[in-house]
């Protein structure tokens, strides 16, 4: 076997079997303190894929900065193969105020491919782009739901894409979503590149919450198994729900929501979900499954507006994919309807809920 070469970033080689944190320049605060994109570079002592796993790229979205701090701690990247490329915070300024925007309000997952000269966003993602993207076979962009909205663990990828699919499937988590990538976002460009590109969104913005991280985890070494970085554990993923299709179950009135279903329940067509009343117990709607199938999103804010997204039901009727073994050609995929209108659905969703 050819041994391992360096690996190029940020101007400087990270050698075989060697591990180096690259500082990316971005820019300076206000009170002229400089701002980098922390990297961490893990190289194996042989060849293989080249694997980046980001977080906060949205910068209140947190779990994935602990899933990448417990990632680059296991003790499995002892016999790491290819290369590892963690970046746990994209979004530094996000990060630093809690936001999930940069100081302007631009959405960075908006601002691909960016440049030199362009809003903050778009240099930070020009930088993203050169130094991470553009030396990287495969990614991983961990997210979470928006404050005070929950996920419930999901892969969301596009799974047209064969390699795309095996990948997401090794991820382990039981709901993967078809998306199309959306304008101005990471997965866009890694489509242009023909980069698979894995979305986890796992728990809410503002949290760390143990399940979603600990899938989290867990998720990318599957994947790393699965794009043999890693020796195979002999452990097998449960065929995950194929989502063909989801929909947002909205308040009929604005009050107080009693939410009476789990996230990652399954519920019934026409099953109570929840009921939103008044203060005094009087007025009050009960909420109801529009569909079968499982709550992947649900809102944790008990007060609500007529209008306001309560619970997110992926359809399961039909989907759960057929294979035992990781083997795409095994898993039922979405058709180009599904695809669509899965494509329609989003369009239609508001954009800060996901990736
Ligand atoms: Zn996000």
């Amino acid at each position: 076997m050819t041994a391992a070469a360096s690996f190029a970033i940020g101007g400087l080689e990270v050698g075989p079997g060697t591990r180096a944190t690259i500082d990316l320049p971005i820019s300076r605060l206000y009170n002229h303190t400089p701002v980098t994109m922390p990297v961490q570079v893990v190289q194996g002592t042989r060849p293989g894929a080249r694997l980046f796993v980001c977080a906060a790229l949205h910068g209140d979205e947190i779990n994935g900065v602990e899933i990448i701090r417990r990632l680059l701690a296991a003790p499995e990247l002892d016999g790491l193969g290819g290369t590892l490329v963690a970046i746990p915070i994209v979004n530094v300024f996000g990060f630093l105020a809690g936001s999930r925007y940069l100081p302007d309000r631009r959405d960075l997952n908006r601002s691909f491919p960016g440049s030199p000269n362009g809003s903050l966003a778009g240099r930070l993602a020009h930088v993203f782009l050169r130094e991470i993207l553009d030396r990287c076979s495969h990614g991983i962009d961990l997210h979470t739901g928006a404050i005070h909205r929950a996920n419930h663990p999901q892969i969301r990828a596009n799974l047209d894409d064969p390699e795309t699919l095996r990948l997401a499937c090794a991820f382990g988590v039981d709901v993967v979503i078809n998306a199309g990538e959306r304008d101005g976002s990471l997965r866009q460009q890694a489509a242009m590149r023909k980069v698979p590109v894995l979305v986890y969104e796992a728990g809410e913005a503002l949290r760390f919450e143990p399940a979603a991280i600990a899938a989290g985890v867990q998720g990318v070494l599957g994947v790393m198994r699965a794009l043999a970085m890693l020796p195979p554990n002999g452990a097998r993923a449960r065929p995950p729900i194929i989502a063909r299709s989801s929909i947002w179950v909205r308040a009929a009135i604005g009050g107080i929501l009693r939410t009476e279903v789990p996230l990652g329940s399954h519920v019934e067509r026409g099953q109570r979900m929840g009921v939103i009343g008044d203060p005094f117990g009087d007025n009050e709607v009960v909420v109801l499954a529009k569909t079968a199938g499982q709550v992947i999103g649900c809102t944790h804010l008990p007060v609500v507006n007529a209008g306001d997204a309560l619970f997110h039901i992926v359809d399961t009727t039909g989907t759960k994919a057929a294979a035992v073994e990781l083997d795409a050609a095994d898993i039922v995929a979405p058709d180009s309807q599904d695809a669509e209108e899965i494509r329609a659905f989003e369009a239609a969703e508001h954009s800060a809920m996901y990736d």
